[in-house]
This record gives structure tokens, sequence and C-alpha cells, in this order.
């Protein structure tokens, strides 16, 4: 059974430094293409690849990234 993952990163404190799009093994981070309120273009989720696996949590200087695991 592979485990799915799944994040919510809360956009508008997102500053855009990208440490948790170089540091995710699966590499299904990417910058979004609208600006958040303070100017940057916050990550979001691009593909359904996502393993849970919290790194992108740990790295995220501003603690904007929240992981799920789903194991059904
Ligand atoms: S939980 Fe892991 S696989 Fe999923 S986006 Fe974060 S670093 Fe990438
Ligand atoms: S590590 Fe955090 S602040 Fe940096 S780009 Fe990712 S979500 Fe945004």
């Amino acid at each position: 059974m592979k485990a799915k993952g799944k994040i919510k990163v809360e956009q508008e404190f997102c500053k855009a430094c990208g440490f948790c799009i170089e540091f995710c093994p699966k590499q299904v981070l990417a910058l979004a293409k609208v600006y958040n309120l303070a100017g940057y273009y916050p990550v979001e989720l691009v593909s359904e690849d996502c393993t849970g696996c919290g790194i992108c949590g740990l790295v995220c200087p501003e603690a904007c990234i929240e992981v799920f695991l789903d194991q059904s």
C-alpha cells in the first residue's frame, strides 16, 4: 500500500523562498501563477504524487506548510 500525502500551504505567509521546492523528493511543488497580498508567488502542489514525507513542512522557514497523510 502506498501512502498518499496532501499538503496545505498558508499562501499568505509564503515568501516564495523555494526551499520546499528544492527539497521535495518528488518534485511536486511549484510557485503559483497568482501572487499573494505580500506580492510573492506562493507555493502550490502541482501533482498527485506527494507521499506525505513531511520534508517541505520541516524546511519551510515560515512554517506555512501543513502535511497530511492518507493511509487508506
Ligand atoms: S510532503 Fe514530501 S512529497 Fe509531499 S510535497 Fe512535501 S516534500 Fe514533497
Ligand atoms: S519553504 Fe515555505 S516560504 Fe519558502 S517557498 Fe516553500 S512554502 Fe513558501
